[in-house]
């Protein structure tokens, strides 16, 4: 028996036409300008427009079917109105990772194929070395002020964004398009090696945007005043940008103001409720924090904070100033948000931090199961440890165009994280599967190390390896760094860690190197990869 409801495709131009016409008034676009301090404002209302405006400057380049348009651009509103047109006329949206080395970048937009991609005028200078590599790109759409007639563009048509835009019609006649036709694509941030492309549909965006929104997950709504530091071009900036347009809460974009400073001020300016980003982020906000008690933080809701795991401390230390940290844990190839850790209700005080401090419970729509070492299915006893698979309608089921058969199989994606999942389907990751130290036929958690050692007072960051060792196979190595005018020896940190209940002996690190920086991946994660790679050629002997 068919239903009787109407059959109406999950696609983005939801997203833009809901967004500018009932939140077209209230919700606003507010972007950090060159000084750093003073914003420029829209409402969803204009930014709708100028998408439409945008969407037919690019059919007028020809794109009119899935063509991959990338952009090389910071967080501002221009980078939202193109996360509204290109997916919402039917193109593929291909946010590059500025960050990456310029080889990998080059690689990532040949990989996808983008035929168009709009660069900001602050990155021009870093980007333009990369034209002549980027063989399958016709035209650079510059955004901001720029002088164009003073670029060799190796062939390329360059056009200036507002030119293009300006007396375009301001209503586009969106397509009723597939709802599971590609919409985005990010690739991975190469942690693990190449990146990897994921495509989005329309329809695992448009599920993931109300999944995350609801009540249990992050909450979101048109009271809302999100800021996200978390890079658009990671992870669509967590799939939030959309969900806020659609649902109506209010964005606030740094642009390339990233640092402490300029993020508190914004905070504080704009009354944010909601912010994202890594963990290393959040970690000199605090620092901030701590030194100017005067800033005004008590707007904000909730900081989620992904990407790696969220120490104790920096929970501890944002709780001192009454801002809850909110953990989430996610993949590229999941849109990216699998949990979100809001303890249950009625559960506070010192049972709450249990649930805090593990990665979450699954949101709605993910599905997933522990499979342990043996290639059984574990219970969900909160204790039994293996991988994490997943699967569900926002979890990809393959690389772009890259077979890699051994992350798929059986309807679930390995995660390659390993941890346990409790009865209320809470998840703790104790490492990801590479990164486990085994140590005489015994796994050590780098993570357990990790944040035991951040909630050292002396230590501002600490990044545990597994090196090889004669006798015991691997050993862990332990690189921290501490904050100005203290110190910490090995000794005194290894009898901190053994006051802990969930480190062992046998598990304290014997060799140390006390560093200036941990090395950080493109995205502000610890990059295990270099560490080990260094201390292979001898860096911290
Ligand atoms: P990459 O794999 O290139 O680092 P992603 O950003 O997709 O790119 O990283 C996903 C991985 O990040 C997860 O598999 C997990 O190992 C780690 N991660 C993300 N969030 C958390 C978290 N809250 N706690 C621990 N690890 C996390």
């Amino acid at each position: 028996m068919l239903s009787t409801m109407q059959d109406f495709p999950l696609t983005l131009s939801w997203v833009v036409k809901h967004g500018m016409t009932v939140h077209g008034r209230t919700g606003q676009v507010a972007t950090l300008t060159g000084d750093g301090v003073t914003v420029r404002r829209a409402s969803f209302a204009e930014v709708g427009r100028r998408a439409a405006q945008l969407a037919h400057a690019l059919r007028g380049l020809g794109i009119d079917g899935d063509q991959r348009v990338g952009t090389f651009m910071w967080n501002n509103q221009e980078h939202l109105e193109a996360y509204l047109a290109v997916p919402a006329m039917g193109a593929v949206l291909h946010p590059l990772n500025i960050r990456l080395p310029g080889q990998q970048i080059c690689f990532t937009a040949n990989h996808a194929g983008d035929e168009v991609l709009l660069v900001d005028a602050t990155l021009f200078q870093p980007f333009s070395a990369m034209l002549p590599y980027l063989p399958k790109v016709r035209h650079i759409i510059v955004v901001g002020d720029f002088d164009l007639s003073s670029v060799d563009a190796q062939g390329k048509e360059l056009h200036s964004y507002a030119d293009l835009l300006e007396g375009q019609p301001e209503t586009f006649d969106w397509p009723e398009l597939d709802e599971n036709s590609a919409a985005a694509m990010c690739y991975t941030s190469g942690t693990t090696g190449d990146p990897k492309g994921v495509v989005y549909s329309h329809r695992s965006v448009l599920l993931h945007c109300l999944g995350i929104s609801l009540g249990d997950a992050i909450a979101m709504g048109s009271s809302d005043t999100f800021l996200p530091v978390v890079p658009m071009f990671h992870v669509l900036a967590w799939g939030l940008p959309h969900a806020a347009f659609f649902l109506g809460a209010s964005m606030v974009m740094p642009d390339r103001f990233l640092q402490p400073e300029p993020l508190v001020k914004l905070v504080q300016a704009e009354r944010v409720t909601l912010a994202g980003a890594v963990p290393s982020v959040w970690g000199g906000v605090l620092q901030y924090l701590d030194a100017h008690e005067e800033a005004d933080w008590s707007s904000m809701r909730d900081v989620i904070v992904g990407g790696s795991a969220c120490p104790r401390s920096l929970m501890e230390g944002f709780d001192r100033h009454d801002v809850r940290i909110l953990h989430a844990w996610g993949m590229t190839e999941m849109s990216p948000i699998g949990t979100v850790a809001r303890p249950p209700e009625g559960v506070t005080g010192d049972d709450a931090w249990r649930y805090r401090l593990s990665q979450g419970r699954l949101v709605s729509f993910v599905d997933g199961r522990i499979v342990t070492p043996e290639g059984e299915v574990a219970p969900w006893d909160g204790e039994t440890v293996g991988e994490l698979e997943v699967r569900g309608p926002w979890v990809t089921s393959s690389y772009f165009g890259v077979e890699d058969p051994d992350r798929f199989h059986d309807g679930w994606f390995r995660t390659g994280d390993v941890g346990h999942l409790d009865p209320d389907g809470f998840l703790t990751l104790t490492d990801r599967a590479k990164d486990v130290i085994k140590s005489g036929g015994e796994w050590i958690s780098s993570v357990d190390l990790e944040n035991q050692l951040m909630g050292h007072p002396a230590v501002a960051e600490a990044s545990v390896v597994g090196v090889p060792d004669d006798k015991w196979g691997e050993r862990p190595f332990a690189t921290v760094v501490v904050h100005e005018g203290q110190s910490a020896t090995p000794e005194e940190l290894r009898e901190f860690l053994s006051q802990s209940s969930k480190i062992a002996r046998w598990q304290l690190p014997e060799r140390w190197s006390f560093i200036e920086a941990v090395p950080k991946t493109s995205v502000g994660k610890f990059d295990k990869k270099v560490i080990r790679q260094q201390y292979a050629e001898g860096v911290y002997d």
